[in-house]
This record gives structure tokens, C-alpha cells and sequence, in this order.
């Protein structure tokens, strides 16, 4: 069987345990991927701290050079990357190159460094005095991803970190690792020195060793919210930097005066495109007045139902199916469960079988009407092919639903009223907001970060958010009198400028 090794200077120590990694598409185990521990950790720590401080003295746009081959050696493995993310991951090929393009356009951010790593400067702050600063890399720094994005979000953050000077070390997860093992090949092919990015694998027991590693500065996590509140709260504990982002309930607000048919085409690929497994994909729905509602379901529904959930080869499919079995029980228990609470089952889609693939992972799209913002379902992320609608009286009602939900990662209004959806953007209580735009991931050159216990830690991914996360800021104060140091004055009264 194919096995997934560590990416670690000096090779992969023999493994003493596993994890299956399943085949979406057809059920059953198609690799195992290693599981290390803290010795394993301490391997790579050693080889980062050996290469960083070369790295980090490499003038800024040698770095960036890296990154010019890196986007390019991409470009020219989109094809085979995609293929090998989505046997793993179960998302349709166009949607595979969608993730690697989305990391892609980080790299291509990375490739102008040197110019958003420049400092700040003022000449004659005082008598003879100049202030400048300098960002400089944190030294080791490490990310721990989740296997809906593994190209885009181990690029978001091993692209930034990387090229302002650190050594990166990267914990995937453990349910698609084939693709961060070749993105660490095709870095080191376009140049990077050996030990600045480094994959190692794991679960639960590599998380910690990383987070208790007093080597390693700082820690960017993404995955579910209980999770990323405990990485933050560990991690922090430990002196680290630490940014974690974490789950979601994105809401699509629609106003009476929306373009119905834009919205229902947006909802689809919002909701349903990857079976729902995005964090920022729309699983809540909120018509403005009953009318909108009706109007609504009336075009969605027919739309739902033409819907083709196929292997992830299948260039006619929508989408894929979910990432392993047990995903897909959870998904199918959600369903239940808003049921059980009272909401009306529209669409069903638990029971979907596609011939010749009868045991991979697929799972119809699923439409709930008159979910009530006190159902558990509601309230908790589902991450699977299911489309929520929860109906609002008015403007004032559909802005409280995102508001005051847990999670505040990305929401969308469907309105022509610029002032509505004004209004709506300066005063929803969420990190990410789509005026018309159902997935508002920002562009590469700002930056993600959803609120609430979608987010812990203060800084955002990629950007320059990204930047000021993976890099701190030194403050020099210069004075350089005339004629030697005799004129300093007196010295037991704090320093001012006056
Ligand atoms: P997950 O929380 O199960 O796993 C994320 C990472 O944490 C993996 O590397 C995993 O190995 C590790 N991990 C798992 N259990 C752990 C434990 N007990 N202790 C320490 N580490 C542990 O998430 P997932 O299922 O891989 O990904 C889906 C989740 O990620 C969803 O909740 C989704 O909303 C969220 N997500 C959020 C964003 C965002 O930017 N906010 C982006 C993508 C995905």
C-alpha cells in the first residue's frame, strides 16, 4: 500500500503508527499516511534552526525569486496536483485547481516582498535624532491545516511565513496529505534551502508537540473551532504567537429586490460546490418577507434538483462526494436532526447511491425550510451538501441572525439598494462580508479572517495581516552627533524629543 511519509530533512524515521487515507470515491483505504510524535518534531526543529539564519540573511528578493519558480513550477504541475488533491479529497477536478489557484495567488503576493517588508523611517524625530524600523522573521514558525483546502491554505500560510525569513514547518491534515508532501518537493525544486519547509504528519499528538516546542515561535491553525480554541489557548500559554481560525455559518441575506435567478445560481455553487466542506460556503439562507421566501424556493428548487454529484473525475459533475464515511454519517445525523427540531425536509439527499461507485462517500443535496434560529442545527456547523433557510420579517431581522451567531467567518446580501447593503456591510457583526458576491474570500493581497469563534488570535491569513503575523517589528532610535558621544545630557531623566 502507498504510505505517506514525513517531508523532513534527513528523511523519514521508520513509523510505528498510521492513518488510513480513504478513497472518497469509492470507499476503502487508498494510502496510510504517518503518524509522528514529539521525536519527529525534534528532527525537523533541528533542521530549521540549521537553515533558517541563512535564510533570513538572503537579501529579500533573492527570496522572492523562490517564489517567481515556485508560482511557476505550480503553473506547470496544476494538472497532476489536482488530480492527486481530489483523489484524496473527494471536490471535483475545476474546484482542485480552484484551491491550488487560490494558494497560487498568495505566492504571487510573496513574489513582491520586498516590498511590503520595508520599514518605516523619520528623519530628525529630535536634535540629531532618527527613528526606523525593520521587520524581521520570527525564526521557526508552524501551520496546522484541515483537509477541506490542502493546497490553498498550507499555502496561505507557508508561502508568507517563508518568504519574510522563517523556517516553516507544516502539520497537514491527515485525511488528504499527498498534496503538501509534493508542494514541499516543487519548493525545494524552485530553490528554497532544505529544512525552511518541512511537512510532518500527525494527529492529536504531533498538535501538541508543536505547540509545546519552545523552539517554535509562532503557530497558524485552521480547522474546527473547538480545536483552534484549544491550539490558541495551549499555544499562547506556551509564549507562542498564535492565530487560529476556526469554523462556520455563513449567512446569504435576500432582499426583496435581489436577482432572484443570480442568487439561486450563486446558492448552488455556494452551498452545495465541494459537498458543502468550504468554510466559507453558504449553508443559511435568509429570505426577507414571506414573499421572497415563496419566490425563492419556487426558482431553487427545480436548480437543486439538476444538480449532479459525480467521482471527482467527472468534469459534468457539481460536485464530489464528502471526505470520508464518517463525514458523511454526521452530515446524515444533521439532517435528522433538523427534521426531529421541526424544520420542513424540501430536499432530501441521504440515500444517494451512484452507480458503480455504491460505497464512495456521496451524498445528495439537502434543502430545510422554517429552520428557527434556536434549532441546533442552526446553530452549529453542519460542512456537508446542506442548504438551510431561515426566514426573516424584515432588513432589521436578517442583519440580528449572523449577528448573533456563534460563528462570524463570511456572509452575503443579494440586494440592488446600495444603501441596504451599505448599511449591512458597516454593521453585521462577521469578519468577511459578499455585497452580491456569495463566497467573499478577499484577494490575495488582503486579507482572511472570519470573528467570534470563527477566529482566535487577532491577525488575519495572508495579506498584510499575514505579513505582521509571520514577522515582528524591531524599533531602532540613531543619534549621531557631531564630533563623538560627549553631548549626551543628562541621563537620569526619560528621554523626550522637545
Ligand atoms: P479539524 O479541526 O478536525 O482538523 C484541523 C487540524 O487539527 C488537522 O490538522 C488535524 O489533524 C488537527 N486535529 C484534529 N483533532 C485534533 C485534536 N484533538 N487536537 C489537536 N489537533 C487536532 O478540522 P477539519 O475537519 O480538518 O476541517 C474542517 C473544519 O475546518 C471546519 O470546521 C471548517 O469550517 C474549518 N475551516 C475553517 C477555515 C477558516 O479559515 N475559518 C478554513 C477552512 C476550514
Amino acid at each position: 500500500m502507498r504510505q505517506i511519509d514525513h517531508f523532513i530533512v534527513g528523511g523519514s524515521p521508520a513509523p510505528t503508527r498510521f492513518a488510513d487515507v480513504m478513497d472518497p470515491n469509492n470507499g476503502g483505504v487508498q494510502a496510510r499516511v504517518t503518524l509522528g510524535d514529539a521525536a519527529v518534531l525534534e528532527r525537523a526543529v533541528q533542521a530549521a534552526q540549521a537553515a533558517q539564519p541563512a535564510w533570513a540573511a538572503m537579501n529579500p528578493q533573492r527570496r522572492a525569486r523562490v517564489m517567481f519558480d515556485f508560482k511557476s513550477l505550480i503553473e506547470k504541475n496544476m494538472d497532476t496536483l489536482a488530480h492527486m488533491l481530489s483523489a484524496e479529497h473527494g471536490k471535483v477536478i475545476a474546484d482542485s485547481k480552484g484551491d491550488i489557484q487560490r494558494g497560487l495567488e498568495v505566492v504571487e503576493f510573496c513574489c513582491g516582498l520586498p516590498h511590503v517588508l520595508k520599514g518605516e523611517y523619520t528623519q530628525g524625530a529630535g536634535p540629531g535624532i532618527d527613528v526606523y524600523s525593520m521587520r524581521q522573521p520570527l525564526g521557526i514558525g508552524a501551520g496546522i491545516t484541515p483537509f477541506n483546502f490542502p493546497a490553498m491554505i498550507p499555502l496561505w500560510m507557508g508561502a508568507v511565513a517563508t518568504s519574510v525569513g522563517n523556517a516553516f514547518i507544516l502539520k497537514p491534515s491527515e485525511r488528504d496529505p499527498s498534496v503538501p508532501n509534493r508542494l514541499a518537493e516543487l519548493l525545494l525544486e524552485a530553490g528554497m534551502p532544505e529544512g525552511i519547509f518541512q511537512v510532518v504528519h500527525g494527529d492529536k499528538i504531533m498538535v501538541d508537540a508543536i505547540l509545546d516546542h519552545p523552539a517554535i515561535s509562532a503557530v497558524s491553525f485552521v480547522g474546527s473551532s473547538d480545536i483552534a480554541h484549544y491550539v490558541y489557548n495551549r499555544g499562547v500559554a506556551a509564549g507562542k504567537r498564535v492565530q487560529a481560525m476556526g469554523g462556520a455559518k455563513n449567512h446569504g441575506i435576500i432582499m426583496p429586490d435581489a436577482d432572484l435567478d443570480q442568487v439561486v445560481n450563486d446558492l448552488c455553487g455556494a452551498a452545495y460546490g465541494s459537498a458543502g466542506e468550504r468554510c466559507m460556503a453558504l449553508p443559511v439562507v435568509v429570505p426577507v418577507g414571506g414573499d421572497t421566501a415563496e419566490r425563492l424556493k419556487e426558482k431553487l428548487i427545480p436548480a437543486i434538483h439538476a444538480l449532479r454529484v459525480g467521482v471527482s473525475t467527472d468534469a459534468e459533475a457539481h460536485y464530489g462526494p464528502v471526505v470520508t464515511a464518517q463525514h458523511k454519517a454526521k452530515v446524515e445525523g444533521w439532517i435528522q436532526t433538523a427534521v426531529d427540531e421541526g424544520s420542513e425536509l424540501v430536499v432530501d439527499g441521504r440515500g444517494f447511491k451512484l452507480q458503480g461507485h455504491e460505497e464512495g462517500y456521496f451524498l445528495g443535496p439537502t434543502l430545510l425550510d422554517h429552520v428557527t434560529a434556536d434549532m441546533a442545527s442552526y446553530k452549529e456547523e453542519i460542512f456537508g451538501p446542506v442548504l438551510q433557510i431561515v426566514r426573516a420579517a424584515n432588513f432589521e431581522e436578517a442583519l440580528a441572525l449572523p449577528s448573533r451567531h456563534q460563528y462570524g467567518n463570511g456572509v452575503a446580501i443579494f440586494t440592488r439598494n446600495g444603501h441596504a447593503a451599505r448599511e449591512f456591510a458597516a454593521r453585521v457583526n462577521v469578519g468577511m462580508v459578499g455585497i452580491n458576491v456569495p463566497i467573499p474570500v478577499p484577494v490575495a493581497y488582503h486579507s482572511f479572517g472570519g470573528w467570534k469563534r470563527s477566529g482566535f488570535g487577532d491577525t488575519d491569513q495572508y495579506g498584510m495581516e499575514g505579513i505582521r503575523f509571520w514577522t515582528k517589528v524591531k524599533k531602532i532610535t540613531a543619534r549621531w552627533p557631531d564630533g563623538g558621544m560627549g553631548d549626551a545630557g543628562n541621563s537620569f531623566i526619560i528621554p523626550t524629543m522637545g
